[in-house]
């Protein structure tokens, strides 16, 4: 396929193309992708400032109608636009099933809010005064996204920023373009009127700055990696957008003494290895109580030897391949590391399978210290170290030590090592007896410190970002 760029409601070529590769198969090339160029960014911004005023006009009810064709579109769909995912960007086929579905869920919610009046009628201090406090859209919001949710995460931004009247300008990641052209053409299918969402592909360092940079830009939401964050964040702030950040995560599941440990092992694998560890929010800290480490640590190294590692579409394979050369390269080397840092390597192999593709095993790093340079840094890829700790008070301490905080999880029976534990993490989303990945739609989304800035996403909450408050006093009758 041939994906073009849509800008004011026209299909364009872009300045250059990019081939979008099937990591599990680097001969496959899934299509080819328009790469936009500066001009065809400020052609987007200009026809989402255009577009905006007359879409935020439009009754919520209609703006809802669009997105929830869209996400019907999506659920009908998604085992056709599944495996186009996993073929684009290695998540096994129930993955990438799974992450249409959520895309289309997304959309249906976010159709719900666009019909919900946020706002709140107040009584005054003055007699006869009535207060209305309104929420209006922002205006025109960039939307930047990464490679590893190449659907959900866009839907996640996407949609509650047109349920509440804005229009988008939206650059997905480069290595995945397909699921984004799909997302784009099953809104613009469903009515959206022109202008209103556009799509620019292209490289973020080209382009990037100008999506960001443009003063016409009210609000920028960006996920990806923490640096380009600091990035995005500087370059919108510097002329007044609101910004909202997304960024890396270091998330520590601690397993303590009383664990189910069938249940602990399954919750690791899962958090761990699940989409290759290629998670925000994946459980790359695995921090065991002393008196069960060795147990856990044998049956864990037994789960992850059953993983089979696969062409992502195949239907035996239990963990895809990397997602790109440079992903597996920066896995390796902190493999590496952690080696010369004294960790006990258990995987973290190159595997040969029938085509040529990014396979690596997951890998278990024992024995390594929370200080390590592997346990500082977000590895994203299917690597987990294990981390042994006395008791819980020093699992808490150690879960809490790192400069990210998105999601942190224990496994435990007792209610009130539970308790404590998630009302003393410090992240900003606490799992008990669940794996630190796996989240739902409906509620809010994001995480402190380095690993989020800004209001949250998802849920209700989304509108904090997407809406600006506009404040009313009201005297109609005064003797009333
Ligand atoms: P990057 O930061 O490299 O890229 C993210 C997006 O930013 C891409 O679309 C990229 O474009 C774009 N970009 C690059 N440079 C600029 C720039 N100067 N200005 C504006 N945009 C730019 O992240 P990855 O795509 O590698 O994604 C992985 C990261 O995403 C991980 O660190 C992970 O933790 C994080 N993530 C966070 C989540 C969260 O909710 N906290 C959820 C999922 C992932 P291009 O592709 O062209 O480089």
């Amino acid at each position: 396929m041939f994906g073009a760029n849509y800008v004011d409601g026209q299909w364009i070529d872009g300045s250059s193309a990019v081939p979008d590769i099937n990591p599990s198969d680097l001969d496959d090339v899934v299509g080819e992708f328009a790469r936009a160029d500066r001009t065809q960014a400020e052609d987007a911004i200009s026809a989402a400032t255009a577009a905006q005023p007359h879409w935020a006009a439009l009754p919520g009810a209609a703006r809802a109608e669009i997105l929830d064709r869209a996400g019907d579109e999506l659920l009908a769909r998604a085992d056709e636009l599944g495996d186009l995912l996993s073929r684009e960007e290695g998540k096994t086929l129930p993955e990438g099933v799974g992450e249409i579905r959520r895309a289309g869920q997304i959309l249906k919610f976010h159709a719900g809010e666009a019909v919900r009046n946020p706002g709140e009628l107040l009584g005054s201090v003055r007699p006869g005064v009535e207060i209305l406090v309104d929420r209006e859209p922002v205006g025109v919001v960039t939307v930047i996204t990464p490679w590893n949710f190449p659907i959900a995460i866009p839907a996640w931004k996407i949609a509650p920023a047109l349920a509440h009247g804005n229009a988008v300008v939206f650059k997905p990641a480069d290595l995945v373009p397909a699921s984004a052209w799909h997302l784009v053409d099953v809104l613009v299918r469903a009515g959206l009127p022109a202008g209103v969402l556009n799509l620019v592909m292209g490289s973020g360092r080209e382009i990037g700055d100008t999506l960001t940079g443009d003063v016409r830009v009210n609000a920028v939401s960006f996920t990806g990696s923490t640096v380009t964050g600091q990035r995005v964040r500087e370059s919108a702030h510097s002329h007044g957008a609101r910004v909202q950040l997304e960024m890396g995560g270091k998330n520590p599941l601690v397993i303590a003494d009383d664990a189910d440990l069938d249940a602990a092992v399954a919750g690791a694998i899962e958090g761990s290895f699940g989409s290759t560890g290629q998670r925000c929010t994946a459980s790359s800290r695995l921090i065991v109580v002393d008196s069960i480490h060795d147990e856990f640590v044998d049956r864990l190294a037994a789960a992850r030897a059953r993983i089979v590692v696969g062409d992502a579409r195949h239907g035996d394979t239990t963990m895809g391949p990397v997602a790109d050369a440079s992903q597996l390269e920066q896995d390796r080397r902190y493999i590496d590391l952690a080696r010369s840092q004294g960790a006990d390597v258990v995987g973290g192999e190159l595997l040969d399978r029938a085509t040529p593709g990014h396979y690596l095993s997951p890998a278990l790093l024992i024995g390594t210290r929370n200080e390590d340079t592997v346990n500082r840094e977000e590895v994203f890829g299917p690597v987990a170290s294990v981390i042994r700790v006395a008791d819980l008070d020093e699992a808490i301490s150690a879960a809490n030590d790192t400069e990210f905080g998105l999601t942190a999880g224990i496994y435990t029976r007792s209610l009130a090592a539970s308790t404590r534990f998630r009302k003393q993490s410090t992240a900003g989303m606490v799992m008990v007896n669940l794996p630190t990945a796996g989240v739902d739609y409906h509620v809010p989304f994001g995480g402190r410190r380095a690993s989020s800035f800004g209001p949250r996403e998802q849920g209700r909450d989304a509108r904090d970002f997407y809406t600006s408050t506009k404040t009313c006093y009201v005297l109609g009758d005064p003797t009333s």
